[in-house]
């Protein structure tokens, strides 16, 4: 970076206002330091500077707030569903007055251009409203007499208490995608975000504060392992849900079978962005240059493995190259950024540490392929070829800024190599051929496909996964019925 750059970015940055800091868990309706007094350190990953200090919640502080959230989830379950939904309205206009503190939160912890974060902001504020009034329409079958002599009704209650884990890549986007399906069909919910990302989600639960009875919401900060394996076991939590990585949702899905609790997993992808010859290159790198490379392609559906049919090959990276080398890299506090630094240490570690073995296996790199030579945890965008379907490049989410592109001899090796990985998250076609788009949206084994974009997201469609992305499904009424049980009462008529 020239000296000349680092004065601008310096001048126009923002600083955090301090003031935005919520530094205590939220139980019971009450903030509280953790029981043993233990303190986290949260980093901005834009300077790798110490912004704030959290509760290092442990096991006992997850059983104090699921003892609060059991005591709480009798009244809740039982409170009309339009309440219910006037406090996630309330919640969500709290969000939206806030919206300019949330995103330079969201900003300084998890390195999110600020010119993005206010649309999180939005959207989440939408959640909360779309699953308030959704869960005023909840239904089951009618009354029927299946048996001679009875009726039979079917209740659909609430599950009870709700475990929520969630990572560091969208944290208050998607602490309200969980919160606001589980609290709308009647549970009680114990939040535990990312240790890396906490700042947003406590913020929302002093906005909730107020709104929402004692108990019903209670946020625990903590390290996964313990805090969040307390949630896994925790004998008074009915259901655990988890966006997270896959092996971290195999241990949840692991630790909750003792219990037999309800177990909802949102975890890893490695989406395909299918490109056919008929498709504008330009058009289609303008598209990817958003979808592969959103929040540094730290996205559980990031566009991050291309696969060109073989004419249009050569036009492709050629266009790619160029939208991505357009890319404004730099501190995502200034308004012009379009893509800040990686979330944390140890994550930008990985990345590059996948950048290295790809090279050495014999990959190249068009562009990119470095940590920059700044302050902060950033790496290039990043394009490689000549990867083999089978490497490690091509088969592991990598959740970081780069894109593989391959080669496919026609239209069905395309959809072949694009089913050919253990993830099934998010999947995209680019081609005029509509006949053969809806053929290709059949044959993807991925909860969700695009035509001729990539990344769009509504909060009345259901979001989830096939194979090892998980199951369960986020948003839409899917999402709503998966924070739900059953219930069927027979009723013996008089002869
Ligand atoms: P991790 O799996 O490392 O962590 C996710 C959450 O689980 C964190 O709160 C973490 O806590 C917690 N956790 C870690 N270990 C345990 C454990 N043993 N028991 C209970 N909880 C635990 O994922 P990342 O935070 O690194 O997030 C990135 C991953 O999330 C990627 O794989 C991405 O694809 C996936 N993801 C999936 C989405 C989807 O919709 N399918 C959406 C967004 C992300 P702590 O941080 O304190 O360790």
């Amino acid at each position: 970076m020239k000296d000349s750059d680092k004065e601008k970015e310096q001048e126009m940055s923002l600083s955090l206002n301090n003031d935005l800091i919520v530094s205590e868990n939220f139980v019971d309706g009450k903030w509280v330091e953790a029981i043993d007094g233990k303190t986290l350190d949260v980093i901005n990953p834009t300077t790798e500077e110490v912004i704030a200090k959290v509760p290092l919640g442990e096991k006992k502080d997850v059983q104090r707030a699921a003892s609060a959230a059991r005591k709480a989830a009798y009244e809740w379950g039982r409170t009309p569903p339009k309440e219910r939904a006037d406090m996630m309205f309330a919640l969500a206009d709290k969000v939206l007055a806030d919206i300019d503190n949330l995103a330079q939160l969201e900003t300084f912890n998890s390195g999110h251009p600020i010119s993005v974060v206010s649309g999180e902001v939005r959207s989440g504020a939408d959640r909360l409203r779309f699953f308030g009034g959704a869960g005023r329409t909840l239904e089951g079958r009618s009354a029927g007499e299946y048996a001679r002599g009875y009726t039979s009704i079917i209740r659909r209650e609430p599950i009870g208490v709700a475990g929520l884990i969630t990572p560091w890549n969208y944290p208050l986007l998607t602490a309200i995608t969980k919160m606001s399906p589980a609290l709308a069909a009647g549970n009680t919910i114990v939040l535990k975000p990312s240790e890396q990302t906490p700042l947003t989600t406590l913020r929302l639960a002093k906005l909730a504060e107020g709104i929402f009875p004692a108990g019903v919401i209670n946020v625990i900060t903590g390290y996964g392992e313990n805090a969040g394996a307390e949630m896994a076991s925790n004998k008074e939590i009915d259901i655990i849900s988890l966006t997270g990585g896959t092996d971290t949702g195999k241990v949840v899905a692991r630790i909750a079978s003792d219990t037999l609790k309800h177990v909802h997993l949102e975890l890893g992808g490695k989406a395909p962005a299918i490109v056919l010859d008929d498709a504008d290159p330009k058009q289609v790198a303008e598209s990817l240059k958003w979808a592969s490379f959103w929040n540094a392609g730290q996205d559980c559906s990031a566009a991050s493995r291309v696969i060109v049919t073989k004419k249009s090959y050569e036009n492709v990276i050629k266009a790619l190259l160029d939208a991505v080398q357009s890319l404004n890299v730099g501190d995502p506090s200034v308004e012009s950024t379009q893509m800040g630094p990686l979330t944390h240490l140890a994550h930008n570690k990985n990345v590059l540490g996948y950048f290295s073995r790809a090279q050495k296996n014999g990959a190249k790199v068009l562009t990119g392929g470095s940590r920059m030579n700044r302050q902060g945890y950033f790496v290039e965008p990043t394009i490689m070829t000549d990867v083999d379907q089978k490497s490690e490049i091509v088969q592991k989410e990598v959740f970081g800024p780069l894109i593989t592109i391959q080669k496919a001899e026609d239209n069905n090796q395309a959809i072949q190599m694009a089913n050919d990985i253990e993830y099934g998250l998010g999947a995209s076609i680019y081609t005029n051929n509509i006949g053969f788009a809806m053929e290709a949206s059949r044959q993807l084994k991925f909860g969700t496909v695009w035509i001729n974009d990539h990344g769009a997201v509504t909060a009345e469609m259901p979001w989830g996964g096939f194979k090892q992305s998980g199951y369960g499904k986020e948003r839409s009424i899917y999402s709503l019925e998966d924070y739900t049980q059953i219930k069927h009462v027979m009723i013996k008529l008089p002869d």
